[in-house]
């Protein structure tokens, strides 16, 4: 008799290749070696699990999340690294946990280091003291800086100071605020940080002491520059099938609002993966699908090497994505059928790509990934 698991069903999955996590953190040590390493592993992850991707990135030195309930489960979970919380406290009732538990926290406001000092917590939490440099959403202004810093000092705080890049992605889009940084900060005898994964990459002078990588972790490139794309390795795998084949005659339609009109004659796939499982439903018709007809690919075990390239060829979406499904042209692919398998992003087909043809960015796609979706972890690959 089969168990209700191992009965095939609908055949959406995310594979996460832990050795892509390893391998991408591996490059930004070849970047930044003389740096330490903060993970960014918050919103899940980036979509791809927070306990997961703190187990394949053990070696860094430290991890950032957003929220104590994750930092105090990191902690739990066993994790001995360092931890900063990215935005700090919410409220002062969260200072006696970060003590308890030994996780920092940034301090980007005022009221921030007024509750720490009041508290009398400021020599047990780690605090990295963020500087607004011009991105103007979070960090003390230059004229809070000095006071807050000494006052701070004067209780006995450990201090790291940073600061965050709003165009790090631009050739030369770190200068104005790295120079306003270094003006406020080169005097004091601080550890440093600044670097996201696009400064990482492209801005050495930007590196200091700590380095905070997000995105390139996951296998997308923060940058344009098509030479990192092959540095990085994606982390994640988006894979479905084709469940449904319909020809049609120029001039049908395919989808809700009979947005795609058939020029020609044209074979049509239908896909299991539509928005509510995280695909983009802005992704116009165009934006590219990698379908392989002779069915390797997703799940082929036996024979890896033909799983993720060979075989694989690209086709495009096509009219609206729908919640649960969405369309691709087969036309030119005859020998695809229903149970060829299908990649929407990862391996053969970068998300930087199927993002740009949606309009919107590699990390958007990745952290929007549904929590319906099964996830199937992939050692090796
Ligand atoms: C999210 C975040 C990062 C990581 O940015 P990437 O572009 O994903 O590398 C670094 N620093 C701060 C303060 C962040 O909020």
């Amino acid at each position: 008799m089969r168990t209700a698991a191992s009965i095939k069903s609908r055949p959406l999955r995310a594979t996460l290749h832990l050795s892509a996590l390893r391998h991408n953190l591996a490059i930004a040590r070849q970047h930044a070696p003389n740096s330490r390493i903060l993970a960014v592993i918050k919103a899940n992850a980036y979509g791809h699990g927070m306990l997961r991707a703190a187990r394949a990135l053990e070696t860094a030195d430290g991890f950032a999340v957003l929220n104590l309930s994750e930092a105090i489960h990191l902690r739990e979970s066993g994790f001995r690294q360092f931890i900063l919380l990215l935005e700090g406290i919410f409220s002062a009732d969260e200072l006696p946990e970060l003590a308890r538990h030994q996780i920092g926290c940034v301090i980007h406001a005022t009221w921030q280091a007024d509750a720490i000092l009041d508290a009398g917590l400021a020599p047990e939490i780690p605090v990295w003291l963020k500087l607004n440099t011009g991105m103007n959403r979070l960090g003390l202004q230059v004229g809070d800086f000095e006071s807050v810093l000494g006052r701070l000092q004067n209780a006995g705080a450990r201090l790291t100071l940073m600061t965050h890049f709003s165009r790090a992605d631009e050739p030369g889009g770190t200068c104005a605020q790295l120079a306003r940084f270094e003006g406020m900060t080169s005097a004091l005898a601080l550890p440093r940080s600044m670097a996201n994964s696009a400064a990482l990459l492209s801005a050495p002078t930007t590196h200091a002491d700590w380095v905070r990588p997000g995105i390139m972790l996951y296998g997308a490139s923060p940058l344009d520059a098509p030479k990192y794309l092959n540095l990085l390795k994606p982390a994640m795998t988006l894979s479905s099938e084709i469940i449904s084949i319909q020809s049609i005659q120029a001039g049908e339609t395919v989808g809700y609002g009979d947005t795609f009109i058939a020029p020609c004659e044209m074979r049509v796939g239908t896909v299991a993966c539509g928005y509510a499982d995280g695909y983009p439903r802005h992704a116009p018709s165009g934006t590219p699908v990698l379908v392989y007809p002779q069915g390797a690919g997703r799940g082929c075990k036996a024979d890896k090497s033909a799983t993720t390239t060979l075989g694989g060829q690209r086709t495009r979406l096509i009219g609206r994505v729908s919640m649960d499904m969405l369309s691709v042209d087969l036309t030119n692919l005859p020998d695809a059928r229903i149970g060829s398998p299908v990649t929407l992003w990862g391996q053969g087909l970068p998300v930087e790509e199927v993002a740009q043809a949606a309009g919107t960015i590699s990390y958007e796609l990745l952290c929007a990934l549904a929590a319906r979706v099964p996830v199937v972890e992939d050692e090796d690959g």
